[in-house]
């Protein structure tokens, strides 16, 4: 193993706390800092999708903290979609022929608790909240005001950028003209609702699924929490014809619902308050030139590739990015080299994901209603039952295994010139049986 270094990891979010106890465990002196105040104390004040989607890469990296049945035992199980059309009939597709295998509903506030629990629990793991940050990437060096306004500093080996979309670490490292970054909003935004629990605390659609209601432009999904309520999250354009702009009074809202979301109304009883209440989310890509600088500086999760969300893989992105960054530390005694290697693994992953979660945005939102998309989706499963080995849907790829996007991608593109290949093999025997039965050869 390499020697024991100091590495300050600024963002104790999801990504953050997870780091810390990997470096922890492998014997680092580690330093968390957070802007935000301890949610533990103050409660969760995040308000980005309050539910979120784990699956099997985040839960290797829960397996390795010692966390992942802690994790499992407070999650709902989605074992498929269930699409909701404008009349209110529904109709279920499960995510996998194996019997078992979901993705998971996670508390987004529980879930960072948990981890801060983890991160404090390591003797060698310190974590401030409420803290500002000035950031020297190349010193690796980090001044914070507390909130006492006292100000103090910390000279490190390695600072890591967990703190998000809007890294502050990432535009220091920008600053020095070392990288570039860049983030590309999509037109849509986000806004969350709920579906409260039954009078017995019992859910009001199925909890086993993951609830969408495709409308072209424009979606909403729910998600279950183990209260019995359900997390809806509208995905609309921003400006234009059925956007967030347009739909604003309380009664352009409730018949907007009514019209397109029908069946979903009816549940929501504070349908209108909660709509005016709750903020417009931005939805974005960020894209980086590299994801550290020398061996002082490193990005991960949001901060080196925040996605749009319509893979449910930001989270579990990042915590595979955790893993990987430990195993680079673990394995180098060079700190630039460890970095480079992380680099060289995870940048085409987040680069994958991306072009992944972008793609699915249009599935979800202008495909999953129509019959030639379910058709295909029974194609797929079809094949994936007669040759489970040979044929995986991309799906099941990145939601059930920890392949790296990367390879999944390349994997993809193969796959599609293998098939297309084989359709035009098709086409061309069933041109020479049609000639050869006219007779022309
Ligand atoms: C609507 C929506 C739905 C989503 N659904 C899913 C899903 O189902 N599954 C999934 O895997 N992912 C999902 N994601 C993505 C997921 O939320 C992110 O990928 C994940 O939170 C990334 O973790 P992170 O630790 O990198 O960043 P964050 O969780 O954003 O944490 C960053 C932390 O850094 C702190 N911080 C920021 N700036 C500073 C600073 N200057 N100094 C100190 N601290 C700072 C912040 O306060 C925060 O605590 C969703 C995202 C959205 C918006």
């Amino acid at each position: 193993m390499s020697r024991a270094r100091r590495i300050t990891i600024v963002g104790g979010g999801l990504a953050g706390p997870l780091l810390a106890c990997l470096l922890a465990d492998d014997g680092h002196d580690v330093m968390i800092l957070e802007q935000r105040g301890d949610p533990r104390k103050a409660g969760y004040e995040g308000g980005r999708s309050i539910n979120l989607a784990l699956s099997a890469r985040g839960l290797e990296a829960l397996d390795r903290i010692g966390l992942k049945e802690q994790v499992l035992d407070e999650a709902v199980p989605m074992k498929g979609r269930m699409m909701h059309d404008r009349e209110g009939k529904k109709a279920f597709s499960a995510y996998s022929i194996i019997p078992g295998e979901a993705i998971n509903s996670v508390s987004r506030g529980g879930l960072n608790c948990t981890l801060l629990d983890a991160a404090e629990s390591r003797n060698n793991v310190k974590v401030h909240f409420g803290v500002e940050c000035s950031i020297d990437v190349e010193a690796a060096s980090v001044t914070w005001t507390n909130n006492d306004g006292t100000a103090d500093t910390r000279e490190a080996d390695l600072i890591v950028g967990a703190d998000g979309a809007g890294s502050a670490v990432r535009e220091a490292m920008a600053e020095t003209g070392s990288i570039t970054a860049s983030t590309d909003f999509i037109d849509s935004g986000y806004k969350e609702l709920a579906i409260p629990p039954g009078p017995d605390g019992s859910f009001l659609l199925e909890d086993d699924a993951l609830h969408i209601w495709p409308r072209g432009r424009y979606m909403m999904i729910a998600l279950p929490n183990a209260d019995g309520s359900f997390t809806c999250t509208c995905f609309w354009p921003l400006k234009g014809e059925a956007s967030f702009e347009q739909v604003d009074s309380p009664e352009v809202i409730m018949d907007f619902f009514k019209t397109h979301f029908a069946d979903a109304v009816a549940l929501m009883p504070q349908l209108v308050e909660d709509y005016q209440a709750n903020p417009v989310g931005p939805l974005g890509t960020v894209r980086c030139s590299a994801y550290h600088l020398g061996g002082t500086a490193v990005l991960i999760g949001d901060a080196a590739h925040a996605i749009v969300p319509f893979f449910g893989q930001g989270m579990n992105a990042a915590f595979q990015d955790c893993l990987r960054l430990a195993d680079a530390l673990r394995n180098h005694a060079d700190l630039p080299a460890a970095l480079v290697d992380y680099d060289r693994t995870q940048r085409p992953d987040g680069e994958s994901i991306a072009e992944f979660s972008l793609e699915n945005f249009i599935e979800m939102r202008d495909k999953t209603a129509s019959a030639l998309f379910r058709l295909r989706q029974r194609i797929r499963k079809r094949l994936n039952r007669m040759f489970p080995k040979l044929y995986v849907p991309r799906y099941n790829l990145v939601s059930f295994t920890t392949i790296p996007y990367a390879n999944i991608r390349r994997h993809m593109a193969f796959r599609q010139v293998m098939l297309a290949g084989m359709l035009l093999g098709i086409a061309g025997v069933l041109a020479l049986i049609t000639l050869g039965i006219r007779g022309t050869i």
